[in-house]
């Protein structure tokens, strides 16, 4: 990885003076730091429907929970606006926020909670206006918070109850989301009730959330993957590396450091899921999270490309996954009630990238795979999401040239680029058993990049 420079300078006055962007150092989580970093602000407008159950979770990780901005600095903001319903509440909205945004402290978080504008349009045309209206909402105040602080949307539907949106206050709340700025993410009804669900009173429950479950994680020899596995390992699961045979010695560096099992397996190859598949079960009586990260890039602007270039990208990309998640989906297979798949998709994905017409024509082929297969798992009591990553800084971001890789960095309101880890926290985050009501999501972990949004 390469040093970024300007954020090893953040504290020299020099920066300021030049008129360099300062660039935060984002709080990141620590086995055994607390999940909330202070104070909370929990506040309602309307007939809210979560802010009882978020103060309540907020007490229970010993912080204090306001209902009033007063002279405390604030660690997060949440305000519920499901009851939300007139541009009088979106008035009220705001004479809570503006005072809020004022106290939120160095990485701290701010998350609304509305209401799906579609249900809402049920009620009124102008209540679906204010459901929408806290996209844009949000997304502003992302951009606006300074010194690591973020700004998300939960989106709930109206059958959700407090308790299927708690992985995910949980998540956006935490320092595991430092890079996950931005975002709007849609709960609905959870699907899947697994056998045997953890304990969510336990005293390690909130380190360890993935205890008793089996991960496998494509491509986990390196970079993103490897922190995937090491990651997904801390929270409490078994892992199953899996990466080509010529990444032999990183595949074993990760079974072993992680304590799982190593697969060398090319997922192109015809038999890769059978393989895959034969290797859960014989090793690992079935599987509770699947990660589609493995991926490859070959970079030629269209005009020069070869079909080999194009179909090698679009096979592992995309075929590869398309072929081992009907193996999953198909009756007998080894995904256990409760199963969780996530794939790696792109912002190339989304916003497009000169050179990368096969990369990001895979990537975005994951999110339509995404939303396609959704309902399909939902019927086997399973969900399929996937996570976008911006700029993060791996082998592959080191080696851009210096201007390309600066412009990066700093294109997104948190001014830096992200680690593999922030990646491998927003997969454990779906990965839970908890997280049934997260089916279909895109979630970028960006930064709050300007690239497609
Ligand atoms: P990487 O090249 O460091 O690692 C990819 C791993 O996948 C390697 O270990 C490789 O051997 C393995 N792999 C490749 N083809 C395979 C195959 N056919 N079968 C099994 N394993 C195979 O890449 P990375 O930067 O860690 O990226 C991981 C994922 O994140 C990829 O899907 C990538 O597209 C995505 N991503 C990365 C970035 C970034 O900034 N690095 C940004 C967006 C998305």
């Amino acid at each position: 990885m390469s040093t970024d420079l300007l954020a090893s300078l953040s504290h020299n006055p020099l920066v300021k003076q030049l008129g360099l962007p300062e660039v935060p150092s984002l709080r990141r989580h620590r086995p055994g730091d607390p999940l909330l970093g202070g104070p909370v602000l929990v506040a309602a407008v309307g007939e809210g429907r979560f802010a009882t159950a978020v103060t309540a979770f907020v007490e229970e990780q010993e912080q204090t929970a306001h209902t009033e901005v007063g002279e405390d600095k604030l660690y997060a903001a949440v305000v519920d606006l499901t009851g939300a319903t007139t541009l009088a509440d979106l008035a009220a909205a705001q004479e809570i926020l503006t005072p809020a945004v004022k106290k939120l402290g160095p990485s701290g978080r701010l998350l609304l909670i509305g209401a799906e504008p579609a249900q809402a349009a049920e009620v009124s045309a102008e209540a679906a206006a204010v459901a929408q209206s806290l996209d844009g909402l949000v997304r502003s105040i992302g951009k606006e918070l300074r010194f690591g602080a973020t700004a998300n949307l939960l989106v709930a539907a109206a059958d959700v109850t407090p308790a299927a949106i708690d992985s995910s206050v949980r998540f956006l709340l935490s320092a595991r989301s430092a890079y996950v700025d931005g975002q709007v993410v849609h709960v609905g009804a959870p699907v899947g009730t697994p056998a045997d669900p953890p304990e969510v009173d336990a005293p390690d429950a909130e380190e360890r959330p993935l205890d008793g479950r089996v991960a496998v994680v494509t491509g986990a020899a390196r970079g993103i993957g490897a922190a995937i596995a090491d990651t997904l390992a801390r929270d409490g699961a078994t892992i199953v590396a899996v990466d080509v045979p010529a990444a032999g010695q990183g595949l074993a560096d990760t079974a072993n450091r992680t304590g799982g099992t190593a697969l060398q397996l090319d997922i192109t190859a015809d038999d890769a899921a059978d393989r895959l598949l034969a290797h859960l079960v014989e090793r690992h009586g079935g599987v509770d999270l699947v990660v589609h990260n493995a991926g490859i890039t070959r970079d030629k602007l269209l005009a020069n490309m070869t079909p080999d270039r194009w179909n090698s990208v679009l096979a592992v990309n995309l075929g590869a996954q398309l072929t081992i998640n009907e193996a999953l989906l198909a009756e007998g297979s080894p995904l256990r009630d409760g199963g969780r798949v996530v794939c790696v998709s792109s912002q190339s994905g989304i916003a497009g990238n000169r050179g990368q017409t096969n990369y990001a024509a895979s990537k975005a082929g994951v999110i339509g795979m995404v939303h396609a297969l959704a309902p399909r798992f939902a019927e086997r009591g399973a969900t399929i999401n996937a996570v976008a990553p911006g700029f993060i800084e791996t082998e592959m971001t080191a080696k851009m040239p210096l201007a390309t890789r600066e412009g990066g960095r700093r294109v997104n309101s948190l001014k830096q680029g992200g680690l593999p880890v922030d990646v491998a926290e927003a997969i454990g985050w779906f990965g839970r058993a908890e997280s049934g009501g997260l089916n279909g999501q895109v979630v970028r972990v960006c930064g709050q990049s300007m690239l497609g949004a």
